[in-house]
């Protein structure tokens, strides 16, 4: 039998081909991986079990693939919606810290403060339980996610969005101080 040796599709792990097994699974990661020469090495008689197994496997190859492409987009969402309250926060922190002087014109700076100041609220508000209920339905890892599964993914992203509204809120501070403003 020749040594054949494959990339794992899931982490790029060295995985050899073991007697003359069709399958394997990668020593690093766990994934199923398929070797391909099995379609044109599967013996005679063997060939319908290993047509099934070889369909059953890159079904799954398909909605494991869907599934992590749904996660990628609902992690660039999470991100953005991270950006956005941070965004928010620093911004209506600042503006209010510009906006509390003494001088009348800085009126304006509080006006925009307080309606950033909404838009943040909003975002606190909305994005973690919008998030939460938008996490794919299948875990590659875990498998089904069920309700608990998302009340732990709101608690997780509410208690980040509350940590990064404080460092942001923190880092309009530290810029009105450095502008002699706070
Ligand atoms: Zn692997």
């Amino acid at each position: 039998m020749n040594i054949v040796s494959i990339e794992c599709p899931n982490c790029g792990g060295r995985i050899d081909r073991d007697k003359n097994e069709y399958f394997a699974n990668c020593p690093f990661c766990g994934t199923e991986v398929c070797f391909d020469e099995i379609k044109g090495e599967a013996q005679y008689g063997q060939i319908d079990e290993l047509k099934d197994r070889v369909e059953a496997f890159e079904k799954r190859e398909r909605f494991d693939e869907e599934g992590r492409s749904r996660i990628r987009k609902w992690i660039k969402w999470r991100n953005i919606s991270y950006v956005a309250i941070s965004g928010a926060t620093f911004l209506g922190f600042f503006f209010v810290g510009l906006g509390s002087g003494s001088h009348p014109e800085n009126d304006i700076f509080i006006g925009i403060g307080a309606v950033i100041f909404i838009l943040m609220m909003t975002l606190f508000f909305a994005c973690p339980p919008a998030l939460a209920a938008h996490y794919p339905d299948y875990d590659l890892i875990n498998g089904k996610v069920n309700f608990a599964d998302r009340l732990a993914m709101y608690v997780k992203i509410a208690a980040t969005s509350i940590g990064i509204g404080v460092i942001s809120a923190f880092a309009a501070y530290i810029v009105l101080k450095s502008m002699g403003r706070a």
